[in-house]
């Protein structure tokens, strides 16, 4: 039996959902089938923010950043290390943390160095760091939905330049993204003041979510038409 625990490492995450989905993956999914998932229940979570329902962007944004987990497997990204290469304790921006783009009106990109020490190990650690660099009291949940639709946009838009020439620097591209739509997702939870780590502990305490396999049994018609 495979499960997630509270203290579970963003890494440990992800290398449970190649264990439980990884083979339902290879033989149904192709990348892009599954960013295409990933979308689809981004934007039934960002409908819950709409409707002003925690508990339907609550569920449907943690089974969206299952399917991220499952793209990252398939293109075999690191994402713990792509986050903290991409927000070592900084806003990937402005440098500082927290966040001073909007009060400094930056438009650059500025240089970041990374300190390793400040390191979080746990997805919770992470969270709070989160928390840390963009204080939800510095923006309302709509634009924290708001965001979150772009990065996600520009997440898609990446993985379709990559697919269209095979290049280097544009997978680097992705693997920015990825970071830049994780950390995102990380919003609305704090917004919501959601713990990922737990509810994700909750829902995957015994493999699969919905069929409770691993690997995942779920038929493909389950998978596609699964709506919550
Ligand atoms: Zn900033
Ligand atoms: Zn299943």
């Amino acid at each position: 039996m495979a499960l997630i625990k509270k203290n579970t490492t963003i890494k440990e995450y992800q290398s449970f959902i190649d264990y439980v989905y990884g083979l339902p993956n290879d033989r149904y999914f192709s990348l892009g089938d599954m960013t295409t998932n990933m979308e689809r229940f981004i934007m039934r979570g960002l409908k819950g923010i709409r409707k002003e329902n925690n508990e339907k962007i609550r569920i449907n944004l943690l089974i969206a950043l299952s399917w991220f987990m499952s793209i990252m497997n398939r293109l075999h990204i690191d994402i713990e290390e792509e986050i903290w290469k991409r927000f070592p304790y900084l806003c990937s921006y402005c440098g500082s943390c927290p966040c001073s783009c909007k009060k400094q009106k930056i438009n650059k990109r500025q240089k970041i160095s990374i300190n390793n020490k400040k390191r979080p190990k746990t997805l919770s650690q992470f969270q709070k760091m989160f928390d840390e660099i963009y204080p939800p009291t510095s923006r309302t949940l709509d634009h924290a939905g708001v965001h979150l639709a772009e990065e996600a946009g520009e997440f898609l838009e990446a993985i379709l330049t990559y697919r269209g020439a095979h290049k280097d620097k544009d997978f680097k591209k992705i693997e920015k993204e990825a970071a830049d739509l994780f950390s995102c997702i990380m919003g609305v939870f704090n917004s919501l003041e959601i713990n990922t780590a737990k509810e994700l502990s909750k829902m995957f305490s015994n493999n699969c979510h919905a069929c409770k396999v691993a690997p995942c049994s779920c038929s493909f018609i389950n998978i596609t038409e699964f709506k919550s």
